[in-house]
């Protein structure tokens, strides 16, 4: 079979870090436009828009979209309606109802919509959900603490509605907590901190809990410093089960199981491949649905306006 044409919207700091090297390495897929509107690849195709790509070349068969969350619907329709296979970058959407159309618009023209949760696809993620099918889960503490200015340096973008300001990565750790857990979770109380001079919150504490009563504590934090922490640990009634480093690595009572480099975007395309294969879509809203409770019962506390550079 010929490999998949496939064509990536939005050449910033995801697709040049994540996308552009595991496309490369994935069997089955190539890489053979751009869409951007200020960034090119020498020797790809290049677009201004997507509806510019669209109308050029016909034969692209899959999309990857690695813009904002705020652009991405629109985007996501025109590449459905011309009868493309697309690719989400997380979060889906910059609402929750905004996908349901797409999933719709999926299924009636026979194409993959594939909503990724890259975080998902961390080693660690499919051997932490395995333990907790054997040993329950007593507490759970969410530690996801960056520096927005290391990370996300003039992305005005996650600071304005639908950019999800701190949830932006704090979304990869729900999205990592509702694979791993046996059971689904609800948000019980939220407080929400927003700088006087932006519309997302810079940090946010939250509390969940299960059919069970199982305590599950949340801390996001944007304002970070120094070491970096992206852990999730989990007291079992086998003792403690420790994520870190976002995923890669896992720990039993301090002893490690799992202690991988980073490395989630080549199953990401491999499962893209194999989705497309079977003519079949994952899209998965549970992780944007816990953005959204927050939104709705978290109480906002405003603090010190941010700038970027300080
Ligand atoms: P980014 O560096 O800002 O890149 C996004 C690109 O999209 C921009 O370079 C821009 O390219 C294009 N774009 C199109 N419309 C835009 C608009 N209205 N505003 C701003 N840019 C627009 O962002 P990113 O970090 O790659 O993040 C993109 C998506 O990937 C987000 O949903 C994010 O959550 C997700 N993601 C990011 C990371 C990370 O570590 N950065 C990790 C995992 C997932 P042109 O100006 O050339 O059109």
């Amino acid at each position: 079979m010929s490999p998949i044409r496939l064509a990536l919207v939005g050449l910033g700091k995801i697709a040049r870090d994540q996308h552009l090297p595991a496309i490369a390495q994935t069997p089955g897929i190539e890489l053979v436009a751009i869409a951007s509107r200020n960034a090119a690849l020498d020797g790809i195709a290049h677009y201004a828009s997507l509806d510019e790509l669209l109308a050029a070349m016909p034969d692209i068969d899959a999309i990857a979209l690695c813009t904002p969350p705020q652009v991405r619907r629109a985007q996501a329709a025109s590449a459905l309606q011309a009868g493309k296979h697309v690719l989400l970058e997380k979060p889906p959407g910059a609402t929750v109802s905004e996908i349901a159309p797409l999933v719709a618009m999926a299924a009636q023209t026979g194409k993959t919509l594939f909503a990724t949760w890259h975080s998902r696809f961390a080693p660690a993620v499919e051997p932490a959900h395995e333990f907790l099918a054997e040993h329950a889960p007593r507490s759970v503490t969410i530690e996801w603490k960056e520096d927005v200015r290391v990370w996300h340096p003039g992305q005005d973008w996650i600071w304005e509605p639908g950019g999800l300001g701190v949830f932006d990565p704090g979304i990869n750790a729900l999205s990592i907590l509702t694979r791993i857990l046996p059971r689904e979770v609800f948000l019980t109380k939220a407080e929400l901190f927003f700088p006087a001079n932006r519309a997302a919150p810079i940090a946010a504490d939250l509390d969940f809990s299960d059919a069970a009563g199982l305590p599950i504590r949340a801390e996001f934090d944007f304002r970070q410093t120094g070491p970096q922490t992206w852990d999730i640990r989990i007291e079992t009634d086998a003792g403690l089960l420790t994520l870190s480093s976002g995923g890669a690595q896992l720990f039993h009572d301090g002893r490690p199981l799992i202690v991988e480099k980073e490395a989630e975007y080549p199953g990401i395309y491999r499962h893209f491949v194999d989705l497309i294969g079977r003519g079949a879509s994952d899209v998965d809203l549970t992780p944007l649905a816990h953005v959204a409770d927050a939104f709705l019962l978290g109480r906002r506390n405003i603090v010190e306006p941010f700038e970027d550079t300080q």
